[in-house]
C-alpha cells in the first residue's frame, strides 16, 4: 500500500501514522525523520543537508527529494509500500514524486486528507504536552487526553514539556504556510481521484475509525 497523508501541522497526522504503520505493516516515512537519520548515519546526502542546516538555511527541495527517493528505493518500501508524511509539501514536489514512481512502475493508492479547523488546531497546540524521553515521545493534550499525573508521562514516567513552537504566533504562521503551499495538493490529487478526506474528530479513536473505513 502506497499512501500519502496530508494535513495541516497539528491536525494529528502523527497519531494516525502511528497506528497505520502498525496495523498495516507499512513503513512510515517522515521527511524530518529521514533527514535526521541521514545526518546521524553520516550519509553523503545527510552531510550535504547538514551543511545547510548548520548555516540555519532551509534544506533545498532537490536534496530533500533525493533523500526521499533513496528511502523509497529501500527493500522494505519496495515490498510493503510506504506512508508518506510531510512529503510532498508543494505541487513541484508532487510532480517530481509522480515522475519517480512512474519510472519505478508503481503509483500512489490513496491520499488521506486529514481536515481539522484552524481554531481547533490552535487550541490543541496550546494544550499539547510531549514526553521528554526521546525513546517515548508520547503526546498528551491537557484538554482531551491529560496524563494521569500532572506533568508525568503515563507510559514511561518521564517529565512532560511544552514545545517552544506550540505558541499562538508560530502556529498561525505554520497554518498560513500550509494553506498557501500544501493545500493545492488536495486539488492536484483529487484530479487523479486519489483523495479521501477525513474530518478530524475530537476523540482520536473516532478519527481512526474513519480512516479505517477509507483504507478498507
Ligand atoms: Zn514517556
Amino acid at each position: 500500500m502506497r499512501l500519502i497523508i496530508l494535513g495541516a501541522p497539528g491536525s494529528g497526522k502523527g497519531s494516525q501514522c502511528k497506528w497505520i504503520t502498525r496495523d498495516y505493516d507499512v513503513p512510515h516515512i517522515s521527511t524530518g525523520d529521514i533527514l535526521r537519520k541521514n545526518i546521524a548515519d553520516g550519509t553523503e546526502l545527510g552531510m550535504e543537508a547538514k551543511s545547510y542546516m548548520d548555516k540555519g538555511a532551509l534544506v533545498p527541495d532537490e536534496l530533500v527529494v533525493n533523500i526521499l527517493k533513496a528511502r523509497i528505493s529501500e527493500p522494505d518500501c519496495k515490498e510493503k509500500g510506504f506512508l508518506l508524511d510531510g512529503f510532498p509539501r508543494t505541487i513541484a514536489q508532487a510532480q517530481t514524486l509522480d515522475a519517480f514512481l512512474t519510472a519505478e512502475g508503481v503509483s500512489i493508492d490513496k491520499v488521506i486528507n486529514l481536515e481539522v479547523p484552524d481554531e481547533e488546531i490552535m487550541s490543541r497546540a496550546i494544550n499539547r504536552r510531549t514526553c521528554e524521553n526521546p525513546d517515548c515521545k508520547e503526546i498528551y493534550n491537557l484538554r482531551d487526553n491529560p496524563p494521569k499525573v500532572e506533568g508525568v508521562c503515563d507510559k514511561c514516567g518521564s517529565k512532560l514539556f511544552q514545545r517552544k513552537d506550540d505558541n499562538e504566533e508560530t502556529v498561525k504562521n505554520r497554518l498560513e504556510v500550509y494553506h498557501a503551499q500544501t493545500e493545492p495538493l488536495i486539488a492536484y490529487y483529487s484530479e487523479k481521484g486519489l483523495v479521501a478526506t477525513v474530518i478530524g474528530q475530537e476523540r482520536l479513536e473516532d478519527t481512526i475509525a474513519l480512516v479505517k473505513e477509507i483504507l478498507k
